[in-house]
């Protein structure tokens, strides 16, 4: 079977598995990729996260001395979207593509990974260390597989994160906050609105000068192209149609560059609130911070990176070009770890969480070489 074949093959069954997250149900997902890394001759545990999470863990020369290389992917997915046109289970090839939930996000760069390293093991390289397949429950949830993961297994170099880049290298992604802001007003009949106090006219207020902010970063462009952004995601104001309302509240979603402090960001918006309370004696707010998470960036001194970039080269035939993944992924646990890590996978970030989600098996099997030369370089090469 050529590899083609054979990775194709394990995507298509991956896909047939639903993994959909809440509630994630990964067990059987990580019991079929044990299976699949045993028939190509990988040891692997399955290790039971929660009631409802599973992650495979595979290992070649598990402890061995050298450098531990993972290359770590989740197994579960969003919930399907409507309006499919082709069935979201089923791994159905149209032309070039396979369409399924999750061949981009990520079942796709588990497949190329899992292919990476049966090509590995049929070249009889002689690797030096240790690879360890962290394939993982709950990405898209709280992320209960990695950081298990990364409890359970110890003294990790190198890792790499199969999200879909588009087959380019990521060396970055936005963090996330979210806030929650109330304004309050004085209740009053409608019929007499100077009776009351409108808690949505002074959400307006605060609206307007948080769009007049956001149009600041879309300008604000950092290295690898990743810009800050603020939107307001969600608000809710009054009780009923003939009453001034005397609550409004909105929900923030703003992301972050690698280069902004989580405080300095919450300041930023305390900061508006102050003005327009300097500025309005009657402007009654509350605040609170509901998410947040840390924007990653490589090491400047990475060595990953390096053996990435010569990886790159050799299968590519030319230089990669570093870029930010614009959404959050798992990098970020990874680093925090220690663990010098980047992002590349097949599929593009546009593609997943979309109807009619699609890989293009050229991008799997290039992602499968990929790996291949990445793990040769670290493992087999660096001597
Ligand atoms: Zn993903």
């Amino acid at each position: 079977m050529s590899d083609e074949a054979y990775i194709r093959g394990v995507l298509q069954e991956l896909v047939k598995i639903p993994s959909i997250n809440p509630p994630g149900n990964e067990n059987v997902i990580a019991e079929r990729v044990a299976g699949l890394l045993k028939e190509i001759g990988v040891v692997s545990r399955v290790d039971h996260v929660s009631k409802t999470h599973a992650n495979t863990v595979g290992f070649l020369n598990e402890g061995n001395a050298g450098p531990a290389l993972v290359l770590n992917g989740h197994l579960d997915t969003v919930p399907v979207k409507e309006d499919w046109t082709h069935p979201p289970f089923a791994g159905e090839v149209v032309g070039t593509r396979m369409y399924g939930l999750g061949a981009a996000d990520m079942k796709g760069g588990v497949a190329s990974m899992i292919g990476a390293v049966k090509m590995l093991l049929e070249s009889k390289a002689k690797i030096e260390g240790s690879l360890i397949l962290s394939f993982v429950a709950d990405e898209e949830g709280g992320n209960a597989g990695t950081r298990h993961f990364l409890n359970t297994y110890r003294n990790l170099d190198y890792a790499v994160i199969g999200e879909p880049t588009g087959l380019n290298i990521v060396v970055s992604h936005r963090g996330v906050m979210r806030f929650r802001i109330s304004t309050f007003g004085r209740a009053g009949h409608a019929s007499n609105p100077s009776q009351g106090t409108n808690a949505i006219y002074k959400m307006n207020t605060l609206i307007s000068r948080l769009m007049k902010q956001a149009e600041t970063y879309s300008m604000d462009r950092r290295d690898y192209s990743a810009s800050p952004s603020l939107s307001v995601s969600m608000i809710h104001g009054g009780t009923a149609e003939n009453i001034i309302p005397a609550r409004c509240e909105i929900i923030i979603d703003r992301r972050t560059t690698y280069d902004e402090k989580m405080k300095d960001v919450e300041g930023e918006i305390r900061g508006l609130l102050g003005q327009i309370e300097k500025k309005d004696d009657e402007f009654k707010y509350s605040f609170e911070t509901t998410t947040a998470v840390e924007a990653w960036k490589v090491k400047d001194d990475s060595l990953c990176l390096r053996y990435g970039d010569q990886a790159y080269q050799t299968c590519f035939h030319e230089k990669p070009e570093f870029t930010d993944l614009g959404a959050t992924c798992e990098a970020a646990l990874f680093a925090a770890k220690g663990i010098d890590t980047f992002v590349f996978g097949p599929g593009n970030i546009e593609n997943a969480h979309a109807k009619d989600e699609y890989v293009e098996i050229d991008q799997l099997t290039k992602a499968a070489q990929y790996y291949y030369l990445l793990i040769k370089q670290v493992l087999v090469d660096h001597r």
